[in-house]
């Protein structure tokens, strides 16, 4: 931890160094879109993107799953999705999932999550295209579980599409969804191409 707190506190330092960039800030956002990713400590979306400060909203979830549309449930997640696109006006959404996620993983293994009650609640969430395949087999042997990754990034985005203001934003043309798939053993993102139904490097 210690590494951290040294670099936190010679932060404003780099911030003295371009101050009007950061005085910018003090005056709002308009950050380019909403960038819902999973809460593992190996993916960055402004390392990924090249985002500044102010371009780019983000959501981290375990597993980036987006929980099912829910008036009655008051949910962080929920929250964040609407104040992007309803106050800020995000017309990009960004669903990025990553290889080697533990969350996941654990869904196409069918782990065992009681030691983890909130984890195992969490992933409840998650859509059944993560779960382990209709004939029964589980994982295919693929550390990355990219394709099981991909499966779930793609609910997820279904998801989205399940939220009424979404849902009408997207039919009226103001809001473009994107699917990506993050190696994070590589630095390669690919991006869902609907036409072909296949991620493809971008
Ligand atoms: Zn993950």
């Amino acid at each position: 931890m210690q590494p951290l707190i040294d670099y936190a506190r010679s932060f404003r330092q780099q911030t003295a160094a371009r101050p009007e960039e950061f005085a910018r800030l003090a005056e709002g956002q308009a950050p380019q879109a909403l960038f819902i990713t999973c809460s593992d400590s190996r993916v960055i979306p402004s390392l990924i993107t090249g985002a500044r400060p102010g371009e780019l909203f983000e959501l981290r979830t375990a597993g980036n799953i987006v929980p099912p549309y829910d008036p009655g449930r008051p949910t962080g997640e929920a929250a964040t999705i609407e104040y992007a696109v309803e106050v800020l006006g995000v017309t990009d959404v960004v669903v990025c999932g990553h290889s080697h996620c533990g969350a996941v993983g654990a869904l196409v293994r069918g782990d065992d999550l009681t030691a983890v009650p909130a984890v195992r609640d969490w992933l409840t969430h998650a859509a059944p295209h993560a779960a382990p395949r209709a004939d029964g087999t589980k994982a295919d042997g693929d550390p990355a579980i990219a394709d099981a990754v991909q499966s779930h990034v793609l609910a997820q985005i279904l998801r989205l599409r399940s939220y009424p203001y979404l849902a009408r934003r997207l039919d009226a043309g103001q809001l473009r969804l994107h699917a990506w798939f993050y190696e994070i053993h590589t630095g390669t993102v690919l991006a869902h191409r609907p036409s072909a139904d296949t991620f493809v490097a971008l």
